[in-house]
């Protein structure tokens, strides 16, 4: 196996150097035995949150209420968790109360697959109760314990298994995807924030297709919030769903997703909304959708620059990625068109009005009434005019093209 990370090394000998046990956990483990370079590092051990933030000089007590204590060295955040349990489902979500154990096989047992549930000491050595290795060999998604159980328990774990198949390209192990269709009704007591987390999750995976595919084998859209509650129902469109794995941003995954429930354009935003995304991300993936979906083809020149102007370079390209899978271009024409958006963002001589020979302080001194809205509004025309290539971008043009529209204020 590939040395350990220096920063989680250190923290697994100062705990055993105490007197603890201490091990790697989870994620780490699973993708060290894949040879892949873990994102973060979890350990867990027997010390309890308050022995871990003596012996440590610097930590944070972010998820401490969960047994968690994150150890800062190096500049690296290892976080550290006493064996628990996870006492009490209530209503099918994951508890906020946390029980402490004393061993280590415990804790593995609360975790969700097998490949999620080994554990690994300082020297390497491999701790793995429920085969998790020989499932990673396989390929397999399987529930630790009884599957029915375990989504009963957390019902967001289906939605996990559908994430893992996606991201490490595996299958869900027939007795656990057995279980979907008795537990999947559960998943309408699942937070909004917690689908949406996942999903995101899934999006930044290398065959998301994998997971959609899964998710609509099992019905997972009638019971998942809040595409349950939504009016339209999701079609298994395969030419979008293969766009999933073609398209990289996370954001365009949104919109092809979106573009299986053939939402009304004045509902877009609202059930944007109700996915809780960030209003940045909603309004991006919104223009995404609604560029994609109305896509003139051809593109004209000038239409072309003016949406870049509007959305800006990075945002258009998305947009026509986007309109590929949602018009179903043929891969010739949706390399034409992008070929056409970077040709003329290149002839383009500004592309946003901070390059403009000229600024609002130059204008209102030029026209000679007090400044106002109508600045902003003559800055957006002459920077069109420029953009286009109607104007030169050069000081006294700009000013005098500038005073004429501005009396029309005056
Ligand atoms: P990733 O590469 O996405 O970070 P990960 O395995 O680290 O994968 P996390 O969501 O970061 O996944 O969770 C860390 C570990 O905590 C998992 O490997 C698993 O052991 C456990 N875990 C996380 N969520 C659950 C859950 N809902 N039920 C049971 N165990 C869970
Ligand atoms: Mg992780």
């Amino acid at each position: 196996m590939q040395n350990m990370d220096p920063a989680a090394l250190y923290v697994l000998d100062q705990l055993e150097q105490a007197g603890f046990e201490a091990y790697l956990v989870g994620g780490c483990v699973r993708d060290r035995l894949m040879g892949l370079q873990p994102a973060d590092y979890d350990v867990a051990t027997d010390a309890h949150p308050n022995e871990v933030q003596e012996l440590f000089p610097r930590t944070a007590a972010t998820g401490i209420q969960h047994g968690t204590v994150a150890v800062l060295h190096q500049g690296k955040m290892i976080e550290v968790t006493t064996y628990r349990t996870e006492g009490n489902y209530v209503n099918h979500r994951r508890p906020s109360q946390v029980a402490f154990v004393s061993s280590l096989r415990k804790d593995l047992a609360r975790r969700d697959f097998t490949i999620n549930a080994m554990a690994e000491d300082r020297n390497g050595q491999l701790v793995d109760p429920f085969g998790g290795q020989a499932d990673l060999q396989a390929g397999w998604i399987r529930a630790v314990g009884d599957a029915v159980q375990r989504f009963t328990e957390d019902a967001l774990r289906m939605l996990r298994a559908v994430r893992f198949a996606a991201q490490l390209d595996f299958r869900i192990h027939p007795n656990t995807a057995t279980a979907f269709a008795v537990c999947v009704p559960l998943m309408r007591h699942l937070a909004v924030e917690r689908v949406t987390g996942e999903l995101d999750k899934m999006w930044r995976t290398a065959w998301p297709s994998r997971g959609v595919e899964q998710m609509f084998r099992n019905r997972f859209f009638r019971h998942l919030p809040p595409f349950s509650q939504w009016e339209e129902k999701p079609q298994a469109r395969a030419d979008l769903i293969q766009g999933l794995d073609a398209e990289k941003d996370p954001d365009v995954r949104w919109a092809l997703l979106m573009g299986l429930f053939s939402i009304p354009s004045d509902q877009l935003w609202p059930r944007l909304r109700s996915l809780r995304l960030s209003t940045k991300r909603a309004s991006r993936i919104q223009t995404l959708l609604e560029l994609a979906r109305k896509w003139p083809f051809p593109l004209e020149e000038t239409q072309g620059k003016q949406m870049i102007l509007q959305h800006g370079l990075s945002t258009v390209k998305q947009a026509c990625r986007t309109s590929r899978w949602i018009k179903g271009w043929n891969c010739s024409t949706a390399k034409e068109q992008m070929f056409r958006i970077e040709k003329w963002a290149k002839e383009m001589p500004v592309h946003h009005s901070h390059e403009l020979a000229i600024d609002g302080k130059q204008l209102v001194e030029a026209v000679g009434i007090s400044p106002g809205p109508w600045v902003g509004e003559v800055l957006q025309r002459l920077m069109t005019a420029a953009a286009l290539g109607r104007l030169p971008n050069e000081r006294e043009a700009l000013l005098k093209e500038g005073k004429r529209l501005g009396k029309q204020y005056s």
